[in-house]
């Protein structure tokens, strides 16, 4: 089959299943409103759940960073691109986390690849939670380590896996809070059972950070645990973009040397670590434990009325709130009603999701108010 048979297979097999993924240009999709084509729609697809993205004191902080340094770093962080900006972003990190150390990268998706392509060699087995992140399970297969799955957010399962026996070292891997269900992982059993099998436990709690804990420290302090990795990534709670691997200063002196990610990579833009340095500082405050509170009454509202409804919701009490529909079709089908009625959501399908999952991910964020919320469920109940 040539290349372009084949490109033209997979694009036909993706339209016969309903699952052609595009894309939509909007005019802004972060925050209350998403607006495209000059309409607005109630937004109930960004991951911006403290509604950060556009927060004047992170705005104003690009733009002076900007003005000071310029829009580009120059550089990977090994030549001349780890300015003030960064440093100072990564002694607030491992301040705020209570982590030695914490290194920068420029995506979520790169610092999971980086540390797994950095860690794992021939003899050495990583057991990871069978709905992990892209990220984590594509690096673990491209890895020369074995990769092992165990059942969602089990615990029991996990210490079978980490039982038998293996010539070199054990990394178990999970998310704090899942993003295509919403649901958080049992981090103190995890944990525990890791520990008993001396292995290493990482942690990515893209969806955690900033959202839940004291101080929004993410699902490790909500389990009182400190994962031997922890990756937090900054286009979600945080409001901007980017990630950081949270780490023992051995750990990060290696991935120094040896994360190919960070080494032949530039680093993110000045004015992105002092934007991210200004949310940081949102987020400890007093205005952050009002979002934070504010969000958890929206979710409260919305799990009330759709549990009154009896729609299927799951067990999630995050922002992350999927109504499982099942069918591609009819799950598309749904999400144009619901389009066509000024509320955008995402219709997740295969293969994001298992087979018969396909699902509208709605997700809850602090810039909503009650009456989105009340909106939202009147067209759900219409719909249906
Ligand atoms: C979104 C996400 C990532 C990727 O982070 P980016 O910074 O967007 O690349 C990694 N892990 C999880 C669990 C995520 O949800």
């Amino acid at each position: 089959m040539s290349w372009q048979q084949r490109i033209d297979e997979a694009l036909a097999a993706r339209r016969q299943a309903d699952a052609l993924r595009t894309r939509q240009c909007v005019d802004q999709g972060a925050g209350r409103w998403l607006i495209r084509d000059g309409q607005r729609y109630r937004n109930f697809s960004s991951n911006d759940y403290l509604g950060l993205s556009q927060h004047p004191a992170l705005i104003l902080a690009w733009q002076q960073a900007a003005e000071k340094y310029g829009v580009g770093s120059g550089g990977s962080g090994h030549v001349s691109g780890y300015t003030l900006a960064h440093q100072q972003l990564e002694a607030g990190l491992a301040d705020w986390l209570g982590y030695p150390r914490a290194l920068l990268f420029i995506s979520g998706f790169a610092a999971n690849q980086a540390v797994i392509a950095a860690l794992g060699n021939k003899d050495d087995r990583i057991v990871a939670d069978r709905l992990s992140h892209a990220s984590l399970l594509e690096a673990a297969n491209l890895s020369p380590a074995a990769l092992r799955r165990f059942a969602h957010n089990d615990a029991t399962h996990l210490a079978t896996l980490l039982a038998k026996p293996i010539g070199g070292e054990q990394l178990v891997v999970t998310e704090g809070v899942f993003s295509m269900d919403g649901d958080s992982a049992p981090l103190a059993d995890i944990a525990r059972v890791t520990r008993q099998a001396n292995g290493w436990l990482m942690v990515d709690d893209a969806h955690g950070i900033g959202v839940c804990g004291d101080e929004g420290r993410g699902s490790c302090d909500v389990h009182q645990i400190t994962p031997d990795i922890l990756i937090v990534t900054f286009g979600k709670g945080i409001g901007v973009s980017g990630a950081a691997v949270l780490c023992s200063a051995s750990l990060a002196n290696y991935l120094t040397q040896f994360a190919r990610h960070l080494i032949y990579s530039t680093s993110m833009p000045p004015a992105q670590a002092a934007a991210i340095s200004a949310s940081l500082a949102v987020i400890r405050s007093e205005e952050g434990a009002q979002r934070r509170h504010k969000l958890n009454a929206l979710i409260a509202q919305f799990r009330a009325g759709a549990k009154a409804q009896n729609l299927a919701v799951t067990a999630s009490d995050s922002a992350i709130q999927p109504l499982i529909v099942g069918e591609n079709s009819r799950t598309l089908e749904l999400a144009a009603q619901l389009r066509a009625h000024g509320c955008w959501v995402t219709a997740i399908r295969p293969p994001t999701v298992p087979p018969g999952t396909a699902r509208l991910r709605l997700t809850l964020t602090a810039a909503h108010e009650p009456e989105d919320i009340e909106q939202l469920l009147e067209i759900l109940h219409d719909a249906r």
